[in-house]
């Protein structure tokens, strides 16, 4: 049976279910979901990411890193953590570029959160034989709150299922995946919710607005915060999606072969994910009782920890490759590419006043 017939027999048993929990098994069924089956990332998957680009992502989120440890006065036994280290690039390029800092190294625990075994088994494989203590778990836990936590996630938290809210006469209905005709399709909750899972201030929204929240995103950078206001550390969020506060339109978007596609239409081959709410993320930091920095621009806070600096360096010592250098580093940090879609956002512990490559 496909994934699409399993989700409409499930509706057919237990009523229309949240987008929320489409997304869920959309991406993650074990046996047909998306990240545990398909390719996804890279040129020949559905869509590239910027440690996919070039290495000096990854090197310049390394330097970061280490740059967080340091100013903590260099804390024993540190753990860098990866949500979703997709094919573990990211990783491979932070561990080489963290040699500068051998202390930092020395009794790194480093843990990979990822859900899908298959990437999980890609992962173990790109980072073989580098020399890192390295471990996998499925979800982010309460284990990871006895060390200093160094966490990083790129195009994680984008991944991560979202509610829809519909503003309608009768007040907010969530927005429900059903089935009509063998299809599934969208429709609407008849009983609104009750007004506090609809935060105030959209009052505002016109009727067809939509409110999206992700609690599983707002519970986990809460968590991260309060782990690294107790414990130090710093935690490090890249990911597209908006700064101030949200539209009210629906940002949930299926690609397929590097298109768009339709998101109900075939769910475990298409990648879906949702605009990350940054503010809804920074507050969540807040919450937990750490310092927030940003969200900035990744145009904005890749330039000022020294992308174009590095990218120079690296054509000087490849003058071969300085057009695809110039390439990745526009790519990057382009206005009308990454650079002003895509944000960074950082949480350290409450009395860290200033983080690299955030402006004042
Ligand atoms: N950070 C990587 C990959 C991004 S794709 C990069 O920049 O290239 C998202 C990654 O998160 C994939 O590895 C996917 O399998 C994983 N993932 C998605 N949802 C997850 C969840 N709920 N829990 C843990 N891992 C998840």
């Amino acid at each position: 049976m496909s994934l699409k017939a399993r989700i409409a027999a499930l509706i057919e048993a237990q009523g229309p279910m949240s987008v929320a929990q489409f997304m869920t098994i959309a991406l993650l069924d074990p046996k047909d979901g998306y990240y545990p089956n398909r390719q996804a990332i890279g040129a020949g998957g559905d869509f590239t990411t910027a440690p996919e680009i070039s290495q000096m992502f990854g090197e310049m989120v390394g330097l970061w890193l280490v740059q967080a440890w340091a100013d903590q006065g260099s804390p024993k036994n540190p753990r860098l953590v990866e949500l979703g280290p997709g094919r573990g690039t990211l990783m491979a390029d932070i561990l080489r570029t963290a040699a500068v800092a051998p202390d930092f190294l020395a009794d790194l625990d480093v843990v990979m959160i990822e859900a899908s075994p298959a990437m999980q088994a890609v992962q173990a494989d790109k980072l073989r034989g580098l020399g890192a203590d390295l471990s996998w778990q499925a979800q982010f836990d309460d284990h990871l709150g006895d060390r200093p936590l160094f966490l990083v996630a790129n195009e994680f938290f984008d991944a991560l299922p979202v509610r829809q809210y519909v503003k309608t006469e009768r007040g907010w209905c969530e927005r429900m995946v059903t089935t009509k005709d063998g299809e599934l399709t969208f429709a609407l909750a008849p009983v609104p919710v009750p007004k506090p899972a609809v935060p105030h201030g959209l009052e505002a929204a016109p009727d067809g607005g939509v409110y999206e929240s992700s609690p599983a995103a707002t519970a986990l950078a809460e968590h991260v915060a309060r782990i690294i206001a107790a414990k130090g550390g710093a935690a490090l969020i890249l990911d597209y999606g908006y700064g101030e506060a949200a539209g009210f339109s629906e940002t949930l978007q299926a690609v397929s072969g590097h298109r768009f596609a339709e998101a109900l239409y075939d769910p475990g081959q298409d990648d879906i994910s949702a605009h990350v709410d940054f503010a809804a993320l920074a507050a969540a930091g807040k919450r937990g009782g750490a310092a927030v920095f940003g969200p900035a621009t990744q145009g904005l806070f890749l330039a000022n920890i020294g992308i174009t600096e590095r990218a120079e360096q690296l054509m000087k010592a490849n003058p071969d490759s300085a057009r695809d250098l110039l390439s990745a580093t526009e790519r990057l940090i382009g206005n009308d590419q990454m650079g002003l879609l895509f944000k960074a956002l950082a949480f350290a512990p409450p009395s860290i006043s200033d983080m690299a490559g955030f402006a004042g």
